[in-house]
């Protein structure tokens, strides 16, 4: 967790007394919740497809060996 500030975009885990930003001083500093990457939703949506895909091939190879 990491404060973040939206006027200079400081980023730090320590803030002022006060709770504004320690390099500026605005107001709107803002704790951020979680690492907001917009990369990694999208990597693990496409390694489940992989996943998914790569069982599939396996499931339908072991039924073709075994039925055809
Ligand atoms: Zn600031």
């Amino acid at each position: 967790m990491a404060y973040y500030c939206r006027d200079c975009s400081y980023k730090g885990k320590k803030r002022a007394a006060d709770g504004h930003c320690p390099a500026c001083g605005s107001a709107k500093f803002y704790l951020q919740k979680a690492k907001t990457d917009p990369d990694k939703p999208e990597t693990r949506k496409g390694s489940l497809v992989v996943l998914v895909l790569l069982w599939g091939y396996l499931i339908a190879h072991i039924y073709w060996k075994l039925y055809v």
